[in-house]
Protein backbone atom coordinates (compact mmCIF):
# COMPACT_ATOMS: atom_id res chain seq x y z
CA UNK A 1 0.00 0.00 0.00
CA UNK A 2 1.12 3.02 -0.79
CA UNK A 3 1.56 5.78 1.68
CA UNK A 4 1.95 9.88 1.11
CA UNK A 5 5.85 9.36 2.46
CA UNK A 6 6.82 6.80 0.00
CA UNK A 7 9.03 9.11 -1.73
CA UNK A 8 9.01 7.04 -5.63
CA UNK A 9 5.43 7.95 -5.34
CA UNK A 10 4.80 10.89 -7.78
CA UNK A 11 1.30 12.21 -7.19
CA UNK A 12 -1.68 11.06 -5.70
CA UNK A 13 -5.80 11.16 -7.32
CA UNK A 14 -8.51 10.84 -5.55
CA UNK A 15 -11.09 7.59 -6.81
CA UNK A 16 -14.85 7.41 -5.61
CA UNK A 17 -16.98 4.90 -6.33
CA UNK A 18 -19.18 6.92 -7.96
CA UNK A 19 -22.54 4.75 -7.71
CA UNK A 20 -25.80 5.98 -5.98
CA UNK A 21 -24.52 6.54 -2.63
CA UNK A 22 -21.79 8.13 -3.67
CA UNK A 23 -22.28 12.01 -2.18
CA UNK A 24 -21.83 15.00 -4.46
CA UNK A 25 -18.49 15.76 -2.21
CA UNK A 26 -16.71 12.73 -3.02
CA UNK A 27 -18.28 12.93 -6.62
CA UNK A 28 -16.99 16.49 -6.82
CA UNK A 29 -13.61 15.34 -5.30
CA UNK A 30 -13.30 12.50 -7.57
CA UNK A 31 -9.86 12.72 -9.71
CA UNK A 32 -9.07 15.66 -8.12
CA UNK A 33 -4.99 15.12 -8.46
CA UNK A 34 -2.44 16.23 -5.33
CA UNK A 35 1.12 16.45 -5.94
CA UNK A 36 2.97 13.72 -4.20
CA UNK A 37 5.39 16.79 -1.49
CA UNK A 38 5.68 18.57 1.73
CA UNK A 39 3.74 21.68 0.33
CA UNK A 40 0.67 19.19 0.07
CA UNK A 41 1.21 17.11 2.98
CA UNK A 42 -1.40 18.47 4.92
CA UNK A 43 -4.19 17.77 2.26
CA UNK A 44 -2.92 14.69 1.72
CA UNK A 45 -3.14 13.45 5.16
CA UNK A 46 -6.88 14.73 5.15
CA UNK A 47 -7.80 12.91 2.24
CA UNK A 48 -5.53 9.57 3.06
CA UNK A 49 -8.13 7.70 5.23
CA UNK A 50 -11.06 8.98 3.23
CA UNK A 51 -13.16 12.58 2.79
CA UNK A 52 -13.26 14.57 5.77
CA UNK A 53 -16.53 16.31 4.57
CA UNK A 54 -18.21 13.21 3.01
CA UNK A 55 -22.12 13.24 3.76
CA UNK A 56 -22.98 9.91 2.71
CA UNK A 57 -24.92 7.70 5.12
CA UNK A 58 -22.69 4.76 4.03
CA UNK A 59 -19.61 6.64 5.19
CA UNK A 60 -16.95 7.50 2.11
CA UNK A 61 -15.26 5.16 -0.01
CA UNK A 62 -13.07 7.14 -1.79
CA UNK A 63 -9.05 6.38 -1.72
CA UNK A 64 -6.03 8.14 -2.63
CA UNK A 65 -4.48 6.12 -5.31
CA UNK A 66 -0.71 6.86 -5.62
CA UNK A 67 1.08 6.91 -9.24
CA UNK A 68 4.57 5.89 -9.01
CA UNK A 69 7.49 8.22 -10.64
CA UNK A 70 8.43 5.65 -12.78
CA UNK A 71 4.94 5.09 -14.13
CA UNK A 72 5.08 6.45 -18.46
CA UNK A 73 3.63 9.90 -18.36
CA UNK A 74 4.24 10.49 -14.40
CA UNK A 75 6.49 13.78 -14.36
CA UNK A 76 4.73 15.39 -17.57
CA UNK A 77 1.48 15.41 -14.65
CA UNK A 78 4.25 15.95 -12.08
CA UNK A 79 5.42 18.82 -14.08
CA UNK A 80 1.74 20.14 -15.00
CA UNK A 81 1.04 19.92 -11.05
CA UNK A 82 4.14 21.94 -10.05
CA UNK A 83 2.75 24.96 -12.28
CA UNK A 84 -0.68 24.54 -10.83
CA UNK A 85 0.65 25.36 -7.08
CA UNK A 86 0.03 20.93 -6.31
CA UNK A 87 -3.31 20.59 -7.39
CA UNK A 88 -5.52 20.37 -10.09
CA UNK A 89 -8.92 18.71 -10.81
CA UNK A 90 -10.24 16.18 -13.06
CA UNK A 91 -12.12 18.63 -15.23
CA UNK A 92 -8.25 19.86 -16.38
CA UNK A 93 -7.32 16.03 -17.35
CA UNK A 94 -10.43 15.98 -19.38
CA UNK A 95 -9.95 19.59 -21.26
CA UNK A 96 -6.47 18.09 -22.05
CA UNK A 97 -8.04 15.00 -23.23
CA UNK A 98 -10.51 16.47 -25.57
CA UNK A 99 -8.04 19.18 -26.89
CA UNK A 100 -5.76 15.74 -27.79
CA UNK A 101 -8.57 14.14 -29.75
CA UNK A 102 -9.50 17.09 -31.61
CA UNK A 103 -6.14 17.74 -33.04
CA UNK A 104 -5.61 13.94 -33.76
CA UNK A 105 -8.98 14.39 -35.98
CA UNK A 106 -7.55 17.65 -37.56
CA UNK A 107 -4.01 15.55 -38.25
CA UNK A 108 -6.57 12.85 -40.10
CA UNK A 109 -8.50 15.61 -42.19
CA UNK A 110 -4.80 16.86 -43.26
CA UNK A 111 -3.62 13.63 -43.79
CA UNK A 112 -6.73 12.80 -46.16
CA UNK A 113 -6.99 16.80 -47.76
CA UNK A 114 -2.65 15.44 -48.62
CA UNK A 115 -3.96 12.33 -49.57
CA UNK A 116 -6.50 13.73 -52.47
CA UNK A 117 -4.16 16.53 -53.41
CA UNK A 118 -1.49 13.66 -53.89
CA UNK A 119 -3.91 11.73 -56.08
CA UNK A 120 -5.27 14.95 -58.29
CA UNK A 121 -1.05 15.55 -59.06
CA UNK A 122 -0.86 11.46 -60.19
CA UNK A 123 -3.69 11.95 -62.55
CA UNK A 124 -2.45 15.20 -63.75
CA UNK A 125 0.97 13.76 -64.62
CA UNK A 126 0.34 12.68 -68.18
CA UNK A 127 -1.99 15.50 -69.19
CA UNK A 128 -0.91 18.51 -67.31
CA UNK A 129 2.99 18.53 -65.58
CA UNK A 130 3.15 22.00 -64.96
CA UNK A 131 0.02 21.58 -62.94
CA UNK A 132 0.88 18.53 -61.10
CA UNK A 133 4.42 20.16 -60.47
CA UNK A 134 2.36 22.88 -58.76
CA UNK A 135 0.00 20.44 -56.77
CA UNK A 136 3.44 18.27 -55.51
CA UNK A 137 5.53 21.54 -54.30
CA UNK A 138 1.97 22.83 -52.67
CA UNK A 139 1.86 19.56 -50.76
CA UNK A 140 5.69 19.93 -49.80
CA UNK A 141 5.30 23.51 -48.35
CA UNK A 142 1.72 23.01 -46.52
CA UNK A 143 2.26 19.44 -44.96
CA UNK A 144 6.05 18.93 -44.06
CA UNK A 145 4.51 17.78 -40.33
CA UNK A 146 2.03 15.35 -41.53
CA UNK A 147 4.60 12.26 -41.63
CA UNK A 148 5.88 10.64 -44.54
CA UNK A 149 3.30 8.56 -45.58
CA UNK A 150 2.48 10.83 -48.73
CA UNK A 151 5.47 13.34 -48.18
CA UNK A 152 7.86 10.99 -49.20
CA UNK A 153 6.20 9.44 -52.20
CA UNK A 154 5.23 13.17 -53.54
CA UNK A 155 8.91 13.88 -53.25
CA UNK A 156 9.27 10.83 -55.76
CA UNK A 157 7.14 12.35 -58.32
CA UNK A 158 8.16 15.51 -58.18
CA UNK A 159 11.32 14.62 -59.10
CA UNK A 160 10.05 12.27 -62.12
CA UNK A 161 7.86 15.42 -63.23
CA UNK A 162 10.88 18.04 -63.41
CA UNK A 163 13.55 15.77 -64.96
CA UNK A 164 10.41 15.10 -67.67
CA UNK A 165 10.27 18.67 -68.16
CA UNK A 166 13.99 19.24 -68.32
CA UNK A 167 14.10 21.10 -65.26
CA UNK A 168 17.10 19.54 -64.06
CA UNK A 169 18.94 21.83 -61.20
CA UNK A 170 15.12 21.74 -59.60
CA UNK A 171 15.39 17.88 -59.74
CA UNK A 172 18.62 17.82 -58.45
CA UNK A 173 17.50 19.31 -55.46
CA UNK A 174 14.25 17.59 -55.20
CA UNK A 175 16.19 14.05 -55.16
CA UNK A 176 18.65 15.54 -52.40
CA UNK A 177 15.86 16.94 -50.55
CA UNK A 178 14.17 13.23 -50.37
CA UNK A 179 17.05 11.19 -49.63
CA UNK A 180 17.39 13.74 -46.80
CA UNK A 181 13.91 13.56 -45.60
CA UNK A 182 14.31 9.80 -45.32
CA UNK A 183 16.77 9.94 -43.01
CA UNK A 184 14.33 11.46 -40.31
CA UNK A 185 11.74 8.79 -40.94
CA UNK A 186 12.11 5.46 -39.12
CA UNK A 187 8.82 3.44 -40.95
CA UNK A 188 7.43 4.49 -44.75
CA UNK A 189 10.65 5.03 -45.66
CA UNK A 190 11.69 4.55 -49.82
CA UNK A 191 11.70 0.94 -50.67
CA UNK A 192 15.43 0.05 -52.19
CA UNK A 193 13.54 0.33 -55.57
CA UNK A 194 12.62 3.78 -54.96
CA UNK A 195 16.43 4.79 -53.75
CA UNK A 196 17.84 2.88 -56.99
CA UNK A 197 15.73 4.67 -58.94
CA UNK A 198 16.63 8.58 -57.69
CA UNK A 199 19.89 7.85 -57.83
CA UNK A 200 19.86 6.76 -61.35
CA UNK A 201 17.69 9.69 -61.87
CA UNK A 202 20.02 11.77 -59.93
CA UNK A 203 22.96 10.62 -62.18
CA UNK A 204 20.92 11.24 -64.92
CA UNK A 205 20.31 14.97 -64.19
CA UNK A 206 23.64 15.77 -63.32
CA UNK A 207 25.23 14.97 -66.77
CA UNK A 208 22.58 16.93 -67.91
CA UNK A 209 23.71 19.53 -65.89
CA UNK A 210 26.95 19.22 -65.09
CA UNK A 211 27.48 22.91 -62.85
CA UNK A 212 26.02 20.81 -60.04
CA UNK A 213 28.43 20.09 -57.12
CA UNK A 214 26.44 18.53 -54.53
CA UNK A 215 26.56 15.08 -53.49
CA UNK A 216 23.31 12.97 -52.21
CA UNK A 217 23.34 12.92 -48.83
CA UNK A 218 23.97 9.19 -47.44
CA UNK A 219 21.17 7.02 -46.56
CA UNK A 220 20.75 5.88 -42.31
CA UNK A 221 20.82 2.41 -42.06
CA UNK A 222 18.20 2.01 -39.78
CA UNK A 223 17.99 -1.68 -39.05
CA UNK A 224 22.06 -1.52 -38.35
CA UNK A 225 22.47 1.28 -35.80
CA UNK A 226 19.43 0.23 -34.38
CA UNK A 227 20.33 -3.57 -33.92
CA UNK A 228 23.85 -1.80 -32.39
CA UNK A 229 22.38 0.75 -30.40
CA UNK A 230 20.48 -2.07 -28.99
CA UNK A 231 23.28 -3.85 -27.57
CA UNK A 232 23.91 -1.12 -25.58
CA UNK A 233 21.04 -1.50 -23.57
CA UNK A 234 18.89 1.31 -25.56
CA UNK A 235 15.17 0.24 -26.49
CA UNK A 236 12.72 1.89 -28.80
CA UNK A 237 11.35 3.96 -26.03
CA UNK A 238 14.89 5.40 -25.47
CA UNK A 239 14.99 6.07 -29.68
CA UNK A 240 11.49 7.95 -29.20
CA UNK A 241 12.05 9.85 -26.49
CA UNK A 242 15.53 11.09 -27.54
CA UNK A 243 13.90 12.04 -30.96
CA UNK A 244 11.50 14.05 -28.76
CA UNK A 245 13.90 15.98 -26.85
CA UNK A 246 16.06 16.66 -30.04
CA UNK A 247 12.73 18.02 -31.76
CA UNK A 248 12.03 20.60 -29.27
CA UNK A 249 15.30 21.80 -29.36
CA UNK A 250 16.06 21.94 -32.78
CA UNK A 251 11.80 23.28 -33.45
CA UNK A 252 12.34 20.31 -36.26
CA UNK A 253 12.23 16.66 -36.44
CA UNK A 254 15.52 15.40 -36.25
CA UNK A 255 17.22 12.99 -38.54
CA UNK A 256 17.71 9.38 -37.44
CA UNK A 257 21.68 10.37 -37.78
CA UNK A 258 21.21 13.12 -35.09
CA UNK A 259 19.30 10.63 -32.93
CA UNK A 260 21.46 7.52 -33.40
CA UNK A 261 24.70 10.01 -32.42
CA UNK A 262 22.59 11.08 -28.87
CA UNK A 263 22.46 8.07 -27.85
CA UNK A 264 25.68 6.92 -28.87
CA UNK A 265 27.44 10.01 -26.96
CA UNK A 266 24.90 9.18 -23.83
CA UNK A 267 26.27 5.44 -23.73
CA UNK A 268 29.57 7.02 -23.53
CA UNK A 269 28.77 8.96 -20.32
CA UNK A 270 27.12 6.10 -18.85
CA UNK A 271 29.47 3.71 -19.58
CA UNK A 272 32.58 2.79 -17.15
CA UNK A 273 34.09 -0.04 -19.23
CA UNK A 274 36.92 -0.11 -21.11
CA UNK A 275 35.66 -2.81 -22.97
CA UNK A 276 32.30 -0.96 -23.78
CA UNK A 277 34.06 2.14 -24.24
CA UNK A 278 36.63 0.50 -26.83
CA UNK A 279 33.57 -1.20 -28.63
CA UNK A 280 31.42 2.02 -28.27
CA UNK A 281 34.38 4.54 -29.93
CA UNK A 282 34.60 2.49 -32.60
CA UNK A 283 31.14 1.84 -33.68
CA UNK A 284 31.24 5.76 -33.52
CA UNK A 285 34.26 5.73 -35.77
CA UNK A 286 32.08 3.36 -38.09
CA UNK A 287 29.80 5.63 -37.87
CA UNK A 288 31.11 8.52 -38.62
CA UNK A 289 33.04 7.09 -41.97
CA UNK A 290 29.11 5.55 -43.36
CA UNK A 291 28.11 9.22 -42.62
CA UNK A 292 31.05 10.53 -44.78
CA UNK A 293 32.12 13.41 -41.97
CA UNK A 294 35.69 13.66 -40.81
CA UNK A 295 36.66 12.52 -37.37
CA UNK A 296 36.80 8.97 -37.37
CA UNK A 297 40.56 8.61 -37.16
CA UNK A 298 40.52 11.24 -34.04
CA UNK A 299 37.67 8.59 -32.45
CA UNK A 300 40.01 5.49 -33.57
CA UNK A 301 42.95 6.53 -31.71
CA UNK A 302 40.55 7.49 -28.18
CA UNK A 303 39.34 3.75 -28.95
CA UNK A 304 42.93 2.17 -28.45
CA UNK A 305 43.11 3.90 -25.25
CA UNK A 306 40.86 1.45 -24.22
CA UNK A 307 42.12 -1.51 -25.95
CA UNK A 308 43.16 -4.00 -23.22
ZN1 LIG B 1 -18.85 11.14 0.23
Amino acid sequence: MPTIYDTNIAYFYISAILDENTCRICKELDGLHILNNESQLEKLRGYEKGIKSCISLHGCRCILVGVLKEELGSDKIVAELKKAGGILPKSYFKEKAKKRLKQSEILKERNDLAYELYSRGRKLEKTNITEAIRIYTSIIKDFQDIGPTYFLPVLLRLSLCYEKKKNYRECLEIIRRGLAENNKFTFHRFTQGDITSLSKRFDRCKQKYPRYKKQLPKIFNFGKWLEILYKFGFSNSDWEETSISLAEKFEKRPSLNDVAWTLFNKAIVNSKNSKRLYELYSHMADFLEEEGKEGSEKLRDVAKKYKL
